[in-house]
């Protein structure tokens, strides 16, 4: 109602005289039915749009309600429209080409949502396509920890790590359901080396040629000083050292390993991350579409000129900006799609993980370095697992070749593992793997492992105007980055578009929680509790799992459910149909490999016919619902 309004008694200082230009085209070119509008009724495109309420009827100008989002606010307020997906999917628009938007974003991994979000909470009008699932690239690959990266300090990558060091606090008060600290537990031995070519090894080379690029006990020691100095740290304890031989960490681990550091880091659920980013952004206004590809975008009349194909049907979306998020095909959108020239690439770097059963019975984690300089993490995971990674290789120039972990790989990481665990890692113990590609900057390294892990941000406006403003309208290209620093990349993203959008609202995101994130730090244990009290019958592992997951919203999710029962259909590992549905109405999942390995890791409990039956049921679902 409050769009209608807008458009029948404000018109005037809404739209200014170019927009209307552009509107009175497109109704017109709407009009011819090759376009789809004709006296029969409008062609339905199904892609989702919020904030425009028709009660169900399709009409052709709708989208000129949010072609002029920002206008209709007034300016530049923020949207607080809430609508479940399924109630904007069915809200399908008509006009393939009048959307007019601030900011369009390729790719839903969590840079591209995490710019959605930062860019909507300015009072931007924001769209985001993704041609899969949301994560369904690097970002829900990771190894899922909100850390510096002590081993880039050998790299002297200093500002990257102080950036990501700060900023895990930050991101822990904002989502202490999905994600928490976690302590890491680094055994020393005097055999383990250098990557031959870090700065750091050069260094110590040249000063003390005895060790012969091994790292010495001090110099871990005073790497994990400035780790704890040099980003604030208010929840997260310091290093301390433990003795191996009494300390019960040590009882996993080998006996020739005497000593080890522990030190904090923090745990966080990747894909979603993402998906809660995205539910965010959604929330205040951003249009979200995922199976949605970006097949071209060119510059005309001062704004960018996106097409979208989804499901066969193709929409061109007008922007004033553009961000180029799409992680491993961040070189591919620039080459192929926007075809513009650039010397700017990436480099892509495949990192695989093992899965295995558990392999010892504590909270920590454990930081093993290797004889080849390299380091890799064992890490509890999924409650009766442990997660071993990663590998660090080339992966070619195609990011759309599957990353897949090699024999050779899983291989490589049972061995590592092995030569710090009393029991060695078998083939047999390993129950998944998985892959994925770092979308690094490429800055010429010689090695993978060496490659600069910082994000880059480049500006393409054309030649400075007379205001010091680029003359066309702006390309924001990411390469690289880290889960950890994906707010910051946001922030600093919108600093370099900043100019073309001098009334956007200031930084907004720290500490502001995002869904079910709105509870205190160390309050899981407390929230856990009242979802049991409300609801009894489940068990504690299932009380947990879904405040981890959902955090406040947990109790939604299980509405006035008196029993097990009262949830509908079980799919196993303790999934039932009304989980599916709140994924499939608020979290965009269409298939069950979105459920299961994305919004969940239930895949890890779930035997293939029971996933086989979740995704036959969810495409039953969304046949009925008009998906
Ligand atoms: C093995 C590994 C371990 C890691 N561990 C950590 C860690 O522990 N901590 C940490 O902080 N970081 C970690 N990282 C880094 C982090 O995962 C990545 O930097 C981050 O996920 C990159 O996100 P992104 O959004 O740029 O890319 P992606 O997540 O790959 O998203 C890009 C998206 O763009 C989409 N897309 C591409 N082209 C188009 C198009 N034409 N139209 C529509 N959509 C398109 C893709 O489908 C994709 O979903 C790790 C990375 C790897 C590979």
């Amino acid at each position: 109602m409050y769009q209608i309004r807008c458009l029948f008694f404000d018109l005037p200082s809404l739209f200014p005289e170019f927009e209307w230009t552009r509107i009175l085209a497109s109704i017109r070119a709407l009009m011819k039915p090759e376009n789809g509008i004709s006296r029969a009724g409008p062609r339905q495109l199904r892609v989702n749009e919020p904030g425009c309420e028709t009660g169900g009827v399709e009409h052709p100008w709708r989208a000129l309600t949010i072609g002029n989002n920002t206008a209709c606010q007034g300016g530049m307020k923020m949207r607080d429209v809430r609508r479940t997906v399924p109630e904007r999917r069915r809200m399908t628009q008509t006009l393939p080409d009048a959307a007019t938007v601030d900011l369009f974003i390729i790719g839903g991994g969590i840079n591209g949502t995490g710019i959605a979000r930062d860019a909507q909470g300015r009072g931007l009008s924001v769209a985001l396509a993704e041609m899969n699932d949301l994560a369904s690239a690097t970002s829900s690959a990771s190894t899922k920890l909100f850390h510096g990266g002590l081993r880039y300090l050998e790299f002297f990558e200093v500002g990257l790590v102080r950036k990501a060091l700060i900023e895990r606090e930050t991101l822990l008060s904002a989502m202490p359901h999905i994600s928490w600290p976690m302590r890491f537990v680094l055994p020393y031995s005097p055999d383990m080396r250098f990557e031959g070519e870090t700065p750091t090894s050069r260094l110590l080379n040249l000063f003390m040629p005895w060790m012969k690029g091994r790292r010495p006990a001090w110099l871990i020691r005073f790497g994990l000083f400035l780790y704890d100095n040099l980003g604030g740290r208010k929840y997260l304890p310091g290093t301390r050292t433990l003795n191996l031989r009494t300390a019960p960490e040590g009882g996993p681990i080998q006996e020739r390993f005497a000593k080890a550091f522990e030190y904090s880091d923090c745990w966080v659920e990747d894909a979603r991350l993402v998906v809660l980013n995205a539910r965010d952004a959604e929330q205040r206004g951003a249009r979200i579409m995922t199976r949605t590809k970006v097949v071209s975008a060119h510059r005309e009349e001062g704004r960018w000129h996106v097409t979208v194909e989804r499901d066969g049907a193709q929409e061109v979306i007008v922007a004033r900006a553009l961000v180029n998020a799409g992680g491993p095909w961040v070189e591919e959108v620039i080459r192929n799609a926007i075809r513009i020239n650039s010397s700017e690439g990436v480099r892509l770097v495949r990192g695989s993980h093992i899965v295995t059963k558990r392999l010892y019975d504590h909270d920590k984690a454990y930081f093993f370095q290797g004889e080849d300089g390299r380091i890799i993490f064992a890490i509890p995971y999924e409650t009766d697992f442990t997660l071993i990674g990663t590998t660090d290789k080339d992966h070619g120039g195609d990011p759309s070749r599957p990353a897949v972990c090699t024999q050779e790989e899983a291989d490589y990481l049972r061995a590592f593992a092995s030569n710090y665990f009393r029991k060695p890692v078998t083939r047999e113990d390993v129950v998944w793997t998985y892959s994925g590609v770092r979308p690094l900057y490429d800055d010429g390294a010689k090695s993978a492992t060496a490659a600069t892990r910082d994000y880059v941000l480049s500006l393409d406006a054309g030649p400075a105007t007379d205001g010091g403003v680029g003359s066309e309208p702006p390309l924001l290209n990411v390469f690289g980055g880290k889960i950890t620093t994906y707010r910051k990349l946001a922030e600093q993203g919108f600093a370099r578009l900043r100019p073309f959008f001098p009334q956007a609202g200031g930084d907004w995101t720290a500490g502001v929680a995002l869904p079910g994130g709105d509870f205190p730090v160390d309050g899981v244990a407390r929230l856990t509790e009242k979802l049991t009290v409300a609801h009894p019958w489940l068990d504690d592992y299932w009380a947990g799992r879904l405040i981890r997951a959902y955090g406040t919203e947990a109790m939604t999710v299980l509405g006035n459910a008196g029993s097990a029962a009262d949830l509908g259909q079980g799919f196993g590992g303790t999934l039932t149909e009304r989980e599916v549905r709140w994924l499939m109405d608020r979290e965009y999942a269409r298939t069950a490999e979105d459920v299961v390995w994305r919004r969940s890791k239930l895949g890890l409990r779930m035997s293939a016919d029971e996933i086989a039956l979740l995704d036959q049921w969810m495409t039953a679902q969304t046949g009925a619902e008009n998906f």
